[in-house]
């Protein structure tokens, strides 16, 4: 190998090694929770409105609660939410499980997955695309954050899904 041909591996390696970094790097972004007092309701945007908003139901203004995301990172878990969510889901179709108490579970599981992949296409709006996940080494553990766990089906809760951290007077 010449000298020179080293020198263009070396570059190589190291536009791949910087693409790797790029998609492996976190990304900072602003999810929003909405409270209206009035109606004592709660939701979540990932659009920031300066000047405020109405809630369209009762128009009244709504007090909002902006909240730090890392995107991949919230990503990565609500992706594995969806994964136990989905073995859980194949779990009911064990025969028998299907009596009327089940049913209702089912309902639930199907609420939860909506309520993920909804989540999810929100970050997707943040970045204006497709949002790679950590890999699955990857441990939702080292982040510095108090990871609530929904029993017994096990979802995980980032902090920015919690919304009665940012409001305490809400009920959720
Ligand atoms: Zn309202």
């Amino acid at each position: 190998m010449t000298n020179n041909s080293a020198k263009v591996i070396n570059l190589a390696d190291r536009r791949a090694k910087k693409e790797n970094d790029a998609r492996n790097a976190p990304i900072h972004a602003l999810i929003t929770w909405l409270y209206c007092p009035k109606c004592k309701s709660l939701e979540y945007s990932e659009i920031e409105m300066p000047n405020g908003r109405i809630h369209k139901q009762c128009g009244n203004m709504v007090d909002e609660e902006e909240v730090e995301i890392e995107v991949r990172a919230e990503y990565t878990i609500s992706l594995r939410n969806s994964r136990r969510l989905d073995e859980l889901f194949e779990g009911t179709k064990i025969p028998g499980f299907l009596k009327p108490v089940a049913k209702k579970g089912i309902g639930m599981l199907e609420r939860l997955q909506a309520a993920e992949k909804e989540y999810r296409r929100r970050l997707e709006n943040i970045v204006d695309g497709p949002v790679i996940p950590y890999p699955d080494d990857w441990d939702e553990y080292s982040l510095e954050m108090n990871l609530k766990t929904l029993n017994p089906i096990g979802l995980i809760l980032t902090e920015a899904r919690q919304p009665n951290l940012h409001f305490p007077e809400a009920e959720s």
